[in-house]
């Protein structure tokens, strides 16, 4: 029999599972209509698409929202653009995690306190994008490569934050390149304990397995790096977003499989891939 595995960790997390709650008293209140989240509220293409059909959908822009209830996202909100959202006649609700919150207090913080602030984390991600609108020359570090960034910084002081959804790995490596260009650093981890512990549970499911399956958005950074991380582990890891893209090739030879899911992927993707590996897995029975 095969046997299926899902990491400890695994799933929505506090932020997401909040935010979710948020979006469910909103619908049901009084709250006036129609609902919108700014951008999606989560990297979910699959959760996105239900809360469009119950009538609330993501906005791109501002441009034509003329009334109605605005939830901001887990991910926070570019401080420009909170400006000209409250500058409209709309009801503005924030969803944004306490976490990412107190990630983009600290980036203030620093500031005001005369550090230089690094953010580490991906240039294009809204949380990012979100954490470095906080003030006006923030630095983002990606990757080794961004080096040239900071180079040639004129200052002996810098504060480094993470985006919450990084690896303590790429941290450490960003703040060690730090460490050589200034005298004074000063850490903030700001990767939040559930992704942390997420990280972890895979890393240790990947170990045992002989398939690991990494459920969730493709747009999804945080389980883009669970399956990064696993991947280095486990040649045979795939990220999928639903069981419609598990192959029956993927499961020749396998008698053990690991699930782990992104902060974003809700329990019933993760119950359909498991479902599904397992009438796969009759049906071959049945074909021997
Ligand atoms: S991954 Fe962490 S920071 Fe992001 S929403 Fe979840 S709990 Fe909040």
């Amino acid at each position: 029999m095969i046997k299926i595995y899902v990491a400890k960790h695994s799933g929505f997390c506090f932020g997401v599972k909040r935010a979710m709650h948020i979006i469910d008293d909103v619908s049901k209140s009084g709250k006036s209509k129609p609902i919108y989240t700014l951008g999606p509220i989560i990297h979910n293409p699959q959760t996105v698409d239900k809360l469009k059909k119950k009538g609330i959908s993501p906005l791109d822009n501002l441009d034509n929202l003329r009334s109605g209830t605005v939830i901001l996202r887990t991910h926070g909100v570019e401080k420009n653009l909170l400006k000209e959202l409250k500058s409209k006649r709309v009801d503005v609700i924030d969803a944004t995690c306490p976490f990412v919150s107190r990630a983009q207090d600290y980036v203030r913080t620093l500031h005001e306190n005369g550090y230089k602030v690094i953010i580490v984390g991906e240039r294009n991600h809204p949380e990012v994008l979100a954490l470095k609108s906080q003030i006006d020359d923030a630095i983002i570090l990606e990757s080794l490569k961004d080096i040239v960034k900071i180079k040639n910084i004129e200052t002996q002081r810098v504060g480094i934050v993470s985006q919450t959804t990084q690896s303590i790995e790429n941290f450490k490596a960003m703040v060690n390149l730090v460490m050589d260009y200034f005298k004074e650093v000063l850490v903030i981890n700001t990767i939040c304990n559930a992704t942390s512990q997420r990280q972890e549970s895979a890393i240790a499911l990947s170990r045992k397995v002989d398939l690991m399956l990494i459920v969730g958005g493709k747009n999804s950074g945080n389980t883009m790096r669970l399956y990064t991380l696993c991947k280095r582990i486990a040649k045979s890891t795939y990220h999928i977003e639903t069981e419609k893209e598990i192959k029956k090739s993927m499961l020749k030879n396998v008698k053990s499989v690991g699930i782990a899911a992104g902060a974003s992927t809700p329990d019933w993707i993760v119950k359909n891939v498991k479902t599904f590996i397992k009438k796969i897995y009759k049906e071959e029975l049945k074909n021997d």
